[in-house]
Parts: structure tokens; sequence; C-alpha cells
């Protein structure tokens, strides 16, 4: 199972990413777990990466996509994996889809958690990392915004998308999900 999970910052995309991959045995690739990963060995990838993190605003592609090249090759992918937090640009997906094809591994789906605008900032603000000061929050649904959400549509075009309601409790959204992606399962 290959999945691509898209969702607005504090959506909770984290939460049911977690037990998604717990349920289908799947490796989890989050992009801001390992950047905050490398942030805090203090590499130079790792400070260049907090300069954009801090601030709301997307790390550049270039950084992104060296990483999750580097972690496609680790052998736990070969089972499947769910990617959380990438893509998160058209440039992003587009390279995505090449090296998925060179692999002969393209994507089974792409599942989109969908939460309104007005509920985000509250549950952003209420979370306390680093980078959930009110501005830098604000920097980030515009970035989700302006560079993430074209993506529902370039997957739309490839028929690989599914939208749930990403409201209610945790336990709501995670029947949602599995009902989406038992489809896909082996
Ligand atoms: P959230 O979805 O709550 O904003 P993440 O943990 O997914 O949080 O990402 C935190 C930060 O890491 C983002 O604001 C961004 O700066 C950076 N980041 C994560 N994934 C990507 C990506 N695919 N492309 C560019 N920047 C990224």
């Amino acid at each position: 199972m290959r999945i691509v999970f898209i969702g607005p910052p504090g959506a909770g995309k984290g939460t049911q990413a977690e037990r998604l991959v717990g349920a289908y045995e799947i490796a989890h690739l989050s992009t801001g777990d390992m950047l905050r990963a490398a942030r805090d060995t203090q590499s130079e990838v790792g400070r260049k990466a907090d300069e954009y993190m801090s601030a709301g605003e997307l790390v550049p592609d270039d950084i992104i996509i060296a990483i999750i090249a580097e972690r496609l090759r680790e052998p736990d992918c070969e089972n499947g994996y769910l990617l959380d937090g990438f893509p998160r640009t058209i440039a992003q997906a587009e390279t995505l889809d090449q090296m998925l094809a060179e692999k002969g591994t393209p994507l089974d789906t792409v599942l989109e958690l969908k939460v309104p605008e007005e509920d985000l900032f509250d549950r952003l603000a209420g979370r306390g990392r680093a980078d959930d000061t009110p501005d830098v929050i604000r920097q980030r649904l515009v970035a989700y915004r302006e560079q993430t959400e074209p993506l529902l549509k370039y997957y739309g075009n490839q028929d690989l998308l599914k939208s749930i309601d990403g409201t209610g409790t945790i336990e709501q959204i995670f029947v949602r999900a599995k009902t989406v992606l038992d489809e896909f399962a082996d």
C-alpha cells in the first residue's frame, strides 16, 4: 500500500497517520518529523530547514526531495508506506510520480482529510509546538492554501483522490479513513 495523506495543518493528520500505519503495518513517512529530527541533530540540513519551519514557510523542494528519496530506499518501504506531509507542492508531486514510475511502484491512492478552515487555527493554537505561534500558524495556513491545495486537483485529475470528513471524534475519522483504504490493503 502506497498512500499519500493530505490535509491542512491542524487537521489531525498526524494522529490518524499513527493509527493507520499501525492498522496496515506500513511505514509512516512524516516529513515534518524528519525535519524536526534533522533540526535537533543540528546538522547543516536541519539548520537550513529550521529557518523555513520557524517562519511557517515550506522548506525548499530540493531539500525535502533529497530526504524523501533517501527514505524511500529503506527496506521497510517495500511493505508500503503512508506519506504524511509530502508532497506539499506540485513540483514535489511531479518528482514523486517520476521516482515511483522509475521504481515501478505507483501510488494506490491519495487521501484528503477535510477540515473547515475556521477549526484549524484554534486546534493549532492549542497545541503548543514551537511553530504554533499565531503569526506562524497564519503563514502555514497560507502556505497550505497556495502551495498544497493545488495538489487536490492534480491528484483528482489522476483519479487518485479520495476525500473524507475530518470533523468528529478520532475514532469516527479513523473509521472513515479505514473504509476508504481497506480497498487497497492486501
Ligand atoms: P503541519 O502540517 O502541522 O504544518 P508538519 O509537521 O507536517 O506540520 O510540518 C512542519 C513544517 O515542516 C512545515 O511548516 C514546513 O516548514 C516543513 N515541511 C514539512 N513537510 C514539508 C514538505 N513536504 N515541503 C516543504 N516543507 C515541509
